[in-house]
């Protein structure tokens, strides 16, 4: 579902991405961790198209992100074709990013009716049951500043689902959290991983990642220093980065 292939991305002179390889099968959760800095939501951004990659290749489903391969040769997609590609890509960042001014079921909605141009009466059904998925049947009508970090989160991951995304990417989704609001929002993505979806999760809830994960990957200034089954890497870890960075966060 994913293919990323030594893929490299600078910001000026500062080379924040130096290589990255992962490959995600369908149905698997790869969870990312790694210090700060080190490139983490860089590559999220990359698979998402908010950014650019600068060498490599990254596959999305099997297509390449952001070119369309003609006769051996590589054409940047239209802007109408990015947009499609996106499409299929949810995403869920730190800071839930609701908007403010639109009840829970209107943010959900939103997407549809304006990309999918949905007529409002099934946009606000289907709205309603994603809603009841994440465990906010009693919230429809709320604005963002009526609910609590995990239950504005668990809204963001029902708008991220209103698309029927292919793939889901999350950038540490409970890090902004209260501590006790965290286990409300991994449920939900448990149940997410649980249902089959594909997601790469950015987190340092070493718990879910032990728990949900198929591949955990450790990454350190632009590269996967280590990757492999989650039990393993935080057990045994074979890098001295990797014991370095777990000795702290664990
Ligand atoms: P992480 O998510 O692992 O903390 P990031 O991917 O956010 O790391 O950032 C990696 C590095 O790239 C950091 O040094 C950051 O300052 C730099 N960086 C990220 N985005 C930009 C940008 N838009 N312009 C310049 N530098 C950036
Ligand atoms: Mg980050």
């Amino acid at each position: 579902m994913v293919e990323a292939v030594q893929v490299h991305k600078s910001f000026g002179r500062v080379e924040v991405l130096r290589g990255i390889d992962l490959t995600v099968m369908p149905g698997e959760v790869a969870c990312v961790i790694g210090p700060s800095g080190s490139g983490k939501s860089t590559f999220l951004r990359c698979i998402n198209h908010l950014e650019r990659i600068d060498a490599g290749a990254m596959r999305v489903d099997g297509e390449l992100i952001g070119y369309r391969e003609a006769g051996g040769r590589l054409h940047e997609l239209r802007e109408s074709e990015v947009a499609r590609q996106r499409r299929d890509i949810g995403m869920v960042f730190q800071r839930f990013n609701l908007f403010p001014h639109k009840t829970a079921a209107e943010n959900v909605m939103e997407a549809p009716r304006t990309v999918r141009r949905e007529p409002r009466r099934a946009a606000r059904e289907r709205a309603m049951a994603l809603l009841d998925r994440v465990g906010l049947s009693d919230k429809y009508d709320s604005y963002p500043a009526q609910l609590s970090g995990g239950q504005q989160q668990r809204v963001a991951i029902a708008r991220a689902l209103a698309m029927q995304p292919r793939l889901m990417l999350f950038d540490e989704p409970t890090s902004a959290l209260d501590p006790e609001l965290v286990g409300e929002v991994l449920d939900v993505m448990r149940g997410l991983a649980g249902e089959g979806m594909t997601m790469v999760v950015v987190t340092h809830e070493m718990g879910f990642a032990r728990e949900v994960g198929d591949t955990l990957v450790f990454m350190d200034e632009g590269r996967i220093v280590e990757a492999g089954q989650p039990r393993d890497v935080l057990g045994n870890p074979q890098h001295e980065r990797t014991q370095a960075f777990l000795s702290k966060v664990l």
